[in-house]
């Protein structure tokens, strides 16, 4: 029985707000605390899967999600020296999914659209500059601080807690809870551009993941303009990597020009590979970023974390609502810590070192496998449900 009548979501980014939309539509009240002053627009996620669109389609928000973003059907696997490797056409996945492509569609796009749905759900509380500094428990209930802009306290009670507060979430170190694993030396750069690299790359698709011993990168077609990742040394400190001369370098190793790129988007990001101890302490659970990070190559963190907000609130609503006890809440954790761990980050950290492998006998026998793969109707078919993240959904029970 709710004590206090709500569940407060700490953090409103993609993770966070889907939470406190799918419990709200659940019937249950959610104050949903962010600790920026506005929305934040920043150059992470694009990429959504498959499954994601399938699992949101009866909440609305894929249907948003399609309108807003770019549908890219075809993803290739290329070789800075040898050209395009292996292509894989995900329209073959038409009888696995009702939506047999990867979208590209920004984070910011997604959380914007979900503070929208805000403003008309009376259940619903967005409080902007509340940040986060304290948390306590007992039996009965968490209290949540946090600290508005002016500097004021507050505090919130509620039944649960969901720290969707990202990889440095301040609920989990306030809850203890271990984060372990490694960061990379190296720095991701993002860059994008509105110049058409189709127009210059005609064997290009729109998802291009190049190997390159010295400087692999992701080519990507999004909504307006290319996105390019690539690696940044560890001895380039980031405010020169985002400098105009520097990505200018960068793109034209990758396409030479006579003319300047026009550079849109800049950011430079740390990349780390963890997974939290547990996935709760008490009242409180930890998704998103929050509970497991990897890196962006697969584009499957914000997906392993809206999969986390989905399981996560359909267990809470079972409980809240009088359908299952208390201890059917254990069921978050065994559905989604296993899948950071041996799909999500598993698999991002191998098609880092595909990409960037340097002993040329390993990058040829990669190349041969990938080419072996797209060849084989049945390989592909199996590569596309592991890659576009079906295969782990299904067996975590996600997906039938
Ligand atoms: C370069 C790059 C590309 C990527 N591309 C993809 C991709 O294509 N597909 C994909 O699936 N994933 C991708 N990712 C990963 C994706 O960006 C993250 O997994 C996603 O942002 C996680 O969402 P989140 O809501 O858990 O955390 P965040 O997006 O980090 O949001 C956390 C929110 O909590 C707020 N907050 C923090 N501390 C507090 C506090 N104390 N109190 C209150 N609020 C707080 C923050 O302000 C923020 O709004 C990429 C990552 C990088 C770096």
């Amino acid at each position: 029985m709710a004590k206090h009548d709500r569940v407060v979501v700490v953090g409103a980014g993609p993770v966070g707000s889907l939470a406190a939309f799918l419990l709200a539509r659940a019937g249950i009240p959610v104050t949903l605390l962010e600790a920026e002053a506005a929305l934040v627009i920043d150059y992470r996620a694009s990429t959504i899967h498959p499954p994601t669109l399938d699992l949101l389609d009866e909440c609305g928000v894929s249907a948003a999600l399609v309108q807003m973003g770019l549908i890219t059907p075809v993803m290739q696997y290329r070789d800075r020296r040898d050209g395009k490797i292996a292509e894989f056409d995900l329209t073959q996945l038409k009888n696995d999914t009702r939506h047999p492509y990867r979208l590209q569609c920004e984070q910011f796009k997604l959380v914007g659209w979900l503070y929208e749905q805000f403003a008309k759900m009376p259940n619903v509380e967005l409080l902007l500059s509340h940040r986060v500094t304290a948390l306590t428990q007992d039996d009965d209930g968490v209290r949540v601080t946090a600290e508005t802009a002016t500097g004021e306290s507050k505090a919130f009670d509620a039944d649960y807690v969901i720290a969707a507060d990202g990889g440095r979430s301040a609920v989990r170190k306030l809850t203890q809870i271990d984060f372990p694993g490694f960061t990379h030396r190296e720095h991701f750069l993002v860059a994008g551009t509105t110049f058409d690299f189709k127009s210059a790359m005609p064997d290009i698709c729109s998802v291009n993941y190049t190997a390159d011993p010295d400087e692999w990168y992701l080519l990507l077609e999004i909504p307006d303009m290319w996105r390019v990742i690539l690696p940044v040394g560890s001895e380039v400190e980031a405010e020169d990597a985002r400098s105009e001369a520097f990505i200018q370098s960068a793109l034209n190793n990758l396409l030479p020009r006579s003319e300047p790129y026009d550079i849109v988007v800049r950011a430079v990001y740390r990349v780390s590979s963890r997974v939290a101890a547990t996935y709760r302490a008490g009242r409180v659970f930890l998704a998103g970023d929050a509970a497991h990070i990897n890196n962006p190559l697969g584009g499957m963190g914000m997906n392993g974390g809206l999969h986390d907000a989905i399981s996560l609130t359909n267990h809470l609503a079972e409980v809240w609502h009088g359908r299952a006890g208390d201890a059917a809440l254990a069921g978050y954790e065994a559905q989604r810590r296993p899948e950071a761990i041996n799909a999500i980050n598993a698999m991002t950290e191998r098609n880092k070192k595909t990409l960037e492998e340097r002993d040329p006998t390993i990058r040829r026998a990669h190349q041969d496998e990938l080419r072996r793969i797209a060849a084989d109707p049945a390989l592909a078919y199996d590569h596309m449900l592991q890659t576009s993240m079906i295969a782990s959904l299904r067996r975590s029970g996600m997906l039938g």
